[in-house]
């Protein structure tokens, strides 16, 4: 049939978050079987989604070049799709593993906010190890060696040292199998901005 069926079509989940890259033919089935809807950008700037029948309707009614025939039918090619079947993220935990800490922390000691090589930062316990501190990315923050020094065997608080930010479990980037490294459709664009302001930047990969 026609090449279109190669063609890429950005994935989006329910939260209307860039989560992969599919070929249309992959799209299509997904649309054929009611597992995703297209998302489509109108002229006004927002955007509609179709199900296969929507869009089956759609795309007698305007037609467009990049349109696959079939015996039958006669079907436009998504730019977009948007799935119905799952309503998260993909599951994919960070490790935690010392360079996951310091993507998390951006290199940056979480006591003084300074940004150090990462040879010159330690993995510092909030509440220390031998007060029952648990090695947690809750009780697990990048320290610079003289904030370390300075805050020994205690609390922050029994330090007089305050935490810049509160550590946590690093979410998983939604956009990050998906390499961008290629020239992509304009009606991408603004789910790819999306992602991008919507990544906490530094998390691990
Ligand atoms: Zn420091």
């Amino acid at each position: 049939m026609s090449s279109y069926l190669n063609q890429q079509v950005l994935v989006l989940n329910r939260l209307w978050q860039a989560v992969n890259i599919c070929t249309a033919r992959r799209a299509l089935t997904l649309l054929f079987q009611g597992h995703a809807q297209v998302v489509f950008g109108t002229a006004d700037g927002s955007f509609r989604t179709f199900d296969f029948c929507e869009w089956h309707d759609f795309s007698r009614q305007e037609p467009h070049t990049e349109s696959i025939h079939t015996v039958s039918f006669k079907i436009r090619v998504p730019r977009v799709i948007m799935l119905l079947i799952f309503d998260r993220l993909p599951k994919k935990e960070v490790k935690f593993t010392r360079l996951n800490i310091f993507e998390r922390d951006r290199n940056t000691c979480q006591y003084c906010g300074s940004i150090f090589d990462r040879r010159d930062l330690n993995l510092d316990h909030v509440i220390p190890r031998d007060r029952g501190g648990p090695t947690s990315w809750e009780n697990i923050v990048c320290s610079c060696i003289p904030c370390n020094t300075r805050k020994a065997n205690q609390t922050p608080q029994e330090a007089g040292m305050q935490l810049i930010r509160k550590p946590k479990r690093p979410k998983w980037r939604p956009f990050v199998q998906v390499n961008l490294g290629f020239h992509y459709h304009e009606s991408w664009k603004h789910f790819l901005d999306l992602a991008y302001w919507n990544v906490e930047l530094g998390e691990g990969l």
